[in-house]
């Protein structure tokens, strides 16, 4: 993929600087707490244990630098989200409406959301409730092991295309709707909205791709391919195999691996956005 030297967004915030789990020292306030503790003889290594746990609301937190690799993370990832922004920006404009740019959080292991606190483990994850998306970059890693070492950065496009497909979504009410069947629904009901919610996200990414392409001709030879090898990978039932050694299909929620690829690709080879519409009226068996 190339990407490098293109625009990047300013809506990117990092804050794996802030120390483990993304809670910091504030930088003042420490420093005054660290004197009294001098001051009235407390070991200052057990407040430096107490300071360690609290979290940052202030600006002021005290960020150690980033390291290479966190740099070009950044660098990579506000890039692609620029081109999320720039391809939403037409498409809503087209449309006659207006795009409103997701925010987007790096973090490493634990991060507090306007949707509540998640770990690393759950993946990238778009929290409609602050419309940001947070990602820890080190899925990236994990993603590449599965994909058998192979580095694709399109693929990790890909990922992020998705989350803020689901942004798209938010704006145009489909999580809405989503939601509203949550309060009525069975389990396993509802289940088949998220699946319906999560390859109308893969078809958004693949739509972006398809827009991306022709304004920034991004892709390069067998970046298709690697993307399709990461939505074979984190389908429902590659996950559930791995975890669990079975597949039960009620239990879905992102969709198979099959129906990712395929609702990718036609995003891809479309752009359509009129597609949105009959992904969530078409029976549930044809997605
Ligand atoms: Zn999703």
């Amino acid at each position: 993929m190339k990407w490098e030297g293109q625009e990047q967004s300013g809506n990117v915030e990092d804050r794996r600087q802030l120390g483990r789990k993304g809670l910091a020292i504030g930088g003042g306030g420490a420093v005054l707490v660290l004197l009294l503790g001098y001051v009235f003889g407390v070991n200052p290594d057990l407040i430096k244990q107490f300071l360690g746990n609290v979290p940052n609301e202030g600006q002021q937190a005290q960020k150690r630098p980033p390291t290479v690799e966190e740099e070009r993370s950044r660098a990579f990832v506000s890039t692609i989200l620029k081109f999320t922004e720039s391809v939403w920006h037409d498409q809503f404009r087209k449309a006659g409406q207006s795009y409103e740019a997701p925010r987007l959080v790096l973090f490493a292991e634990e991060v507090r959301t306007g949707c509540g606190t998640a770990p690393s483990a759950v993946g990238p994850i778009y929290c409609p409730a602050d419309k940001t998306v947070y990602l820890d970059p080190t899925f990236f890693e994990e993603l590449e092991r599965k994909l058998g070492g192979s580095k694709a950065e399109f693929s990790q496009a890909y990922v992020i295309a998705h989350e803020v497909g689901h942004h798209v979504q938010n704006l145009l009410g489909y999580s809405g709707i989503v939601d509203q069947k949550r309060r009525t629904l069975s389990k396993e009901e509802y289940n088949k909205w998220s699946v319906r919610l999560e390859l109308q996200a893969d078809y958004l990414a693949g739509v972006w791709a398809y827009h991306g392409q022709k304004r920034f001709n991004f892709i390069e030879p067998g970046d298709i391919e690697a993307a399709i090898k990461s939505a074979n990978a984190i389908g429902d039932d590659r996950l559930q195999k791995r975890s669990s050694g079975f597949v039960s299909p009620e239990a879905f929620t992102h969709g198979s691996s099959a129906q990712r690829v395929r609702w990718f690709r036609q995003g891809l080879q479309t752009g359509d956005l009129s597609m949105l519409k009959k992904i969530f009226e078409m029976p549930y068996g044809d997605l």
